[in-house]
C-alpha cells in the first residue's frame, strides 16, 4: 500500500485536510504501507509565502510522520526524501509535458488556441440555452498545418483532453460505492495551461501513477473529477489506483466548514490551546467510527482500530463541544509538571515552572483548553478587588478569629503542601469551633479575593506561605 496526502499550499492546514492526511496515515501504518507528502502547487495564481513550511509544521505538530516526500530539514530548508521525486509538482513540468505530447500524438488530447473571449461567449450562450457548459471542440478540427503555423507564430494555447461523446465512465469507490458519469456531462479538461503548468487533474494522474500510489484517499469534492482521471489512466494505458472518497466536514449549520466562517485551520486550534492528541482523536472520528465503545483513542489505538469499511458517506459534523470534552480528558491525563511545561507558553503572568505545577494541581480539573490557565490562575495571582459585601464578611468576629488562627498556623509551620493546608484548616475548625461557610469563606476571600473556586488547600499551596501571610495580614490590618 502506498498512499499520499497531496495538499495545495494554501498557507494553512484545514482540519478537513488534516482528516484526509490522518486517514492516509492510519491506513499506511495499519497495513505496513508508505505515506507520501506531495505538494500540488501548479496553480501559480494562488501561491502563498511560507505555505509549504506552515503545512509541514502543522502536520508535525499533529504527530503525523510520513515516509516520503517533502520535509523541512534541520537547517529549516525545504528538502525531499524518496526515490519517486521530485515531490513538488512545479518541479516536474518536463514530466507532464512528455505525457501530454504522448496524448496529443495519440489524438487523445489536442491543442486549443481559443481566446478567453470566445470561451466566455460560448459559456454564456450555453447557459442561456440551459446546456452543460462545455468546450465545443472547435480546435479539435484544426489541421496539422494550422496547428504548426499557430505554434510557430507563438500563439497562446492550452492542451485539452479529447473526451469521446456519450460514453459511460464508471468506477467503484471504496466508500461511496459504484459511481458512473456520462462524458456528455464532462468538459474536455485542460491538461496543460497556457503558462505551461499542468492542471491539477493531469498532474494528479501522472504523479499517482509514477509514485506508485495504490489508494487515492481524498475529500468527497473530488468524486466528480474522478471520471476524468479514470479516462486519463485508460488512454495512457495505466492501471488506476483504488479510490476512497471521504465525507465532507460540516459545521453545526451543516455548511462546509470554512476558514472564512469557522475555526477551520489546525493552527487556530493549536493557538487556542487544544492538544494535538485531542485534535487528532477528534478528527479521526469525523466520518469514521470505531467498533469499540471508548471514543478516547491514542494514535496507536487509532491505527489498530481504523478500518475503511467504517467510513461513513454522510457529512461529518464538526462539534466543538465534543472536541472540548476530549481536550479536557487529555489534559487530565497529564501529570502536573508535564502539563505545566506545555501550558507555560500560554501563561500571561510569568512564574516559575514549580509554581505553575502547583497552580495546575489546583485547577487541572477545570481546564478545557491550555489557555484556560490564565483565567483559572487569576485568584492565585490575586488581581481581583474585593466587593463591599466581601469586606464586611471579612470584618465579622468569626472571620477575624479564623484569619488570626490561620496566620499563626502558617507562621509556625514550614514547607507547607496542599495536604498540610488541609490539616491546618481542619485544626482551626476543632480549635475554634467554627465550621462550614464561616470557616472556608473568610479564608478563600482573604487569600483569593473570590467566593468560589478550585480546591482551597491546593490553591493555598500554589500561592505559597509567604504570599499567603502577606494577604492575610493585609486583611487583619
Ligand atoms: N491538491 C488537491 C487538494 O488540495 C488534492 C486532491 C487529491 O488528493 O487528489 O485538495
Amino acid at each position: 500500500m502506498r498512499v499520499r496526502f497531496a495538499p495545495s499550499p494554501t498557507g494553512y492546514l484545514h482540519v478537513g485536510g488534516y482528516r484526509t492526511a490522518l486517514y492516509n496515515y492510519l491506513l499506511a501504518r495499519k497495513y505496513g504501507g508508505k505515506m507520501i507528502l506531495r505538494i500540488e502547487d501548479t496553480d501559480r495564481t494562488r501561491l502563498v509565502d511560507d505555505a509549504i513550511e506552515n503545512l509541514i509544521q502543522a502536520l508535525s505538530w499533529c504527530g503525523l510522520e510520513y515516509d516520503e516526500g517533502v520535509y523541512i530539514d534541520c537547517e529549516d530548508n525545504i528538502s525531499q526524501k524518496g526515490q519517486y521525486g521530485p515531490y513538488i509538482q512545479s518541479q516536474r513540468l518536463d514530466i507532464y509535458k512528455k505525457y501530454a505530447q504522448k496524448l496529443v500524438e495519440q489524438k487523445d488530447a489536442y491543442y486549443c488556441f481559443c481566446s478567453k473571449e470566445r470561451l466566455d461567449n460560448l459559456r454564456q450562450e450555453q447557459a442561456e440555452n440551459k446546456e452543460t457548459p462545455k468546450y465545443d471542440k472547435k480546435c479539435l478540427h484544426l489541421t496539422q498545418k494550422e496547428i504548426s503555423e499557430k505554434l510557430e507564430a507563438g500563439e497562446e494555447y492550452v492542451i485539452r483532453l479529447n473526451l469521446p461523446a456519450d460514453t459511460v465512465i464508471e468506477f467503484d469507490d471504496e466508500v461511496f460505492g459504484h459511481i458512473s458519469f456520462n462524458t456528455n456531462d464532462i468538459d474536455d479538461q485542460v491538461l496543460i495551461k497556457s503558462d505551461g503548468y499542468p492542471t491539477y487533474h493531469f498532474a494528479v494522474v501522472i504523479d499517482d501513477y509514477l509514485m506508485k500510489i495504490t489508494h487515492v484517499i481524498r475529500g468527497e469534492e473530488w468524486i466528480s473529477s474522478t471520471p476524468k482521471h479514470i479516462y486519463l489512466y485508460k488512454v495512457l494505458g495505466l492501471e488506476a489506483p483504488k479510490f476512497v472518497h471521504l465525507p465532507t466536514v460540516l459545521n453545526t449549520n451543516r455548511k462546509k466548514l470554512s476558514k472564512r466562517n469557522d475555526d477551520a485551520a489546525v493552527e487556530d486550534f493549536k493557538a487556542k490551546g487544544y492538544l494535538p492528541q485531542a485534535l487528532t482523536n477528534f478528527v479521526a472520528l469525523l466520518g469514521w467510527s470505531s467498533n469499540e465503545q471508548d471514543e478516547i483513542m491514542s494514535m496507536d489505538k487509532l491505527i489498530e482500530n481504523f478500518d475503511l469499511s467504517r467510513i461513513s458517506k454522510s457529512g461529518a459534523i464538526f462539534d466543538v463541544e465534543k472536541l472540548n470534552w476530549m481536550n479536557a480528558s487529555y489534559i487530565k491525563e497529564y501529570d502536573n509538571y508535564s502539563l505545566a511545561k506545555i501550558c507555560m507558553p500560554f501563561l500571561k503572568t510569568p512564574c516559575s515552572i514549580e509554581k505553575l505545577s502547583l497552580i495546575i494541581d489546583a485547577v487541572k480539573d477545570k481546564m478545557v483548553l491550555l489557555s484556560d490557565i490564565n483565567n483559572l490562575s487569576e485568584p492565585i495571582f490575586f488581581k481581583e478587588k474585593l466587593s463591599d459585601e466581601s469586606i464586611s464578611l471579612l470584618l465579622s468576629e468569626k472571620s477575624v478569629i479564623v484569619l488570626n488562627q490561620l496566620k499563626e498556623s502558617i507562621e509556625n509551620a514550614d514547607d507547607l503542601n496542599s495536604q498540610a493546608f488541609q490539616t491546618i484548616i481542619r485544626s482551626i475548625q476543632t480549635k475554634c469551633g467554627i465550621k462550614g461557610k464561616d470557616l472556608y469563606m473568610p479564608i478563600r476571600l482573604a487569600v483569593t479575593g473570590e467566593e468560589h473556586g478550585a480546591d482551597l488547600a491546593k490553591i493555598m499551596a500554589a500561592i505559597g506561605s509567604e504570599e499567603l501571610l502577606r494577604r492575610i495580614d493585609e486583611h487583619i490590618n
